[in-house]
């Protein structure tokens, strides 16, 4: 029989630089390799299993709601959608959702929804931030400030312009009479956990209103609970105009979403915009599982008591080496920022039964679930000071 690396090799188009072992299994932080190696998940799913694997209120929901019905059109009213969109707006602003199947599918609709809205008064550009990063369609690589992720995708959807991140005055020296929106991750997460200014963001917020431009927080890796918050933007006691969101909001299942506020959620009317897929019941049934879990097991007072724990332990490991230049982040969305190429300590933490992410070239990226362990920090802490070493 021929090897699953050989297979996918085979047989997938190379989109991806898949790490040399193959998951079979996954609980909680834990996840198992197909030789049955154990590993500690510090980066589970991309930020996808925000509660850890197989969540046991997700899996039951889902497999409760797969014996019922697995798909219902949009034509027809579908409760669970309904019932998941009210939870999202409880713990948010008054507004409305719309739910579609990924992060890129959330950040098209936000954006299409700001053309909707600006078209009639002749607006339609949107700022973006250097440094950011939305998706992979056309429309979100235009949002997206990194080129490398651009290059050889040309033309690109025009109506996207970047400033420098953090940068007040740049933000307001860009704004034409043709701007319609400010599109920023409050921590940029692809870019290297760079985390938003209290300033800036609040400084954002006032430009906002002043200008009749609205503001859209793409939380699709801060949200759910990862900065110690529902959202991250709750951290900075303003609210957006719209958020996207997606990743950890399924509790492993694809789902993409947008809520808008109350002022705008009549800009799309039956026939403007559209997803087959979006708001599943099957997705919907383990996304409230997920809001349930979290409120339940008090997993939000949880990241915040842990992420100061890890912190600590962190701030040990950089007092021992001098290759840690800075770490940054909040709550349990963490970045250690090293003087060489993070790669090779990723590498050695996976052989060591630790997975983590490096992004940038040189930034580690931690991730773990909202409801992990002093234990299991620990754990983590000794791989990577094991890793650092070499
Ligand atoms: N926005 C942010 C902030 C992201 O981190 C990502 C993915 O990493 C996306 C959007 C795109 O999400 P998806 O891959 O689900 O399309």
């Amino acid at each position: 029989m021929k090897d699953i690396m050989e297979t996918h090799k085979d047989f997938l188009i190379p989109t991806y630089s898949r790490l040399p072992i193959t998951l079979v299994k996954g609980k909680g932080a834990k996840v198992w390799d197909s030789k049955g190696k154990q590993y500690l998940d510090f980066f589970p799913g991309w930020a996808v299993s925000g509660l850890g694997h197989c969540h046991p209120k997700v899996v039951k929901a889902v497999c409760k709601q797969a014996k019922k019905i697995l798909h219902i059109s949009n034509n027809f009213h579908n409760a669970l959608q309904a019932k998941l969109a009210e939870k999202i707006i409880e713990h948010s602003f008054p507004g409305k959702v719309f739910f579609c199947n990924s992060g890129a599918e959330a950040n098209e609709a936000a954006f299409k929804l700001v053309r909707k809205w600006g078209n009639p008064k002749g607006k339609f550009e949107i700022i973006a931030m250097e440094n950011s990063f939305h998706g992979r369609t056309l429309a979100t690589l235009a949002a997206t400030g990194q080129f490398k992720y651009q290059s050889g995708f040309s033309p690109l959807p025009e109506g996207f312009k970047h400033v420098p991140f953090n940068n007040l005055s740049a933000v307001k020296a860009a704004i034409m009479d043709k701007t319609a929106a400010v599109l920023v991750e409050l921590i940029q997460g692809e870019g290297g956990i760079n985390v938003a200014d209290e300033d800036f963001v609040k400084g954002l917020r006032k430009l906002c209103d002043e200008k009749e431009i609205l503001l859209i927080f793409d939380e699709v890796q801060t949200g759910i609970g990862r900065t110690g918050e529902w959202f991250a933007w709750q951290n900075y006691q303003i609210t957006p105009d719209i958020m996207t969101l997606a990743k950890s909001l399924g509790g492993g299942l694809p789902i993409g979403a947008i809520a808008v506020k109350e002022k705008y959620a009549s800009v799309f009317q039956p026939g403007t915009h559209a997803s087959t897929f979006g708001g599943s019941p099957i997705v919907c049934a383990g996304s409230l599982a997920v809001f349930e879990a979290i409120e339940k097991e008090g997993l939000l007072e949880n990241v915040q008591k842990m992420s100061k724990y890890l912190l600590t332990k962190l701030e040990g490991l950089k007092k021992e080496f001098p290759v840690i230049e800075e770490i940054k982040g909040k709550g349990l969305m963490i970045g250690i920022t090293l003087s060489v190429e993070g790669q090779p300590v990723v590498d050695r933490c996976m052989k060591d039964g630790l997975l983590i992410n490096c992004t940038q070239k040189n930034t580690l990226r931690i991730m773990p679930p909202l409801g992990v362990r002093k234990g299991q920090i620990d754990k983590a802490i000794k791989i990577l000071e094991r890793g650092l070493k070499e």
